[in-house]
């Protein structure tokens, strides 16, 4: 599906109600915005990933930051 918007004075965008019921999302969930390689902007439903390496196996949080198994033993080694 593509659906042709203008960004707005602020460089927003409202996605359309119909792609936004097909795709099951709903208004204030959080989102993960990632540029492609193309030049392109992805749109998906938030996940939480590793601040240091952006894995997503196992994640834990302490103190709002977000990191996997393996970075947080280098942070152990390291201190
Ligand atoms: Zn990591």
């Amino acid at each position: 599906m593509t659906t042709s918007k203008r960004l707005t004075s602020k460089s927003g965008i409202t996605i359309p109600k119909d792609v936004r019921l097909s795709l099951g999302w709903q208004p204030g969930m959080s989102v993960d915005l990632v540029t492609t390689e193309e030049g392109a902007l992805l749109i998906r439903p938030h996940v939480n990933h590793c601040r240091f390496c952006g894995g997503v196996e196992n994640i834990r949080k302490y103190k709002d930051v977000c990191v996997c198994p393996d970075c947080a033993a280098k942070m152990k080694e390291a201190v």
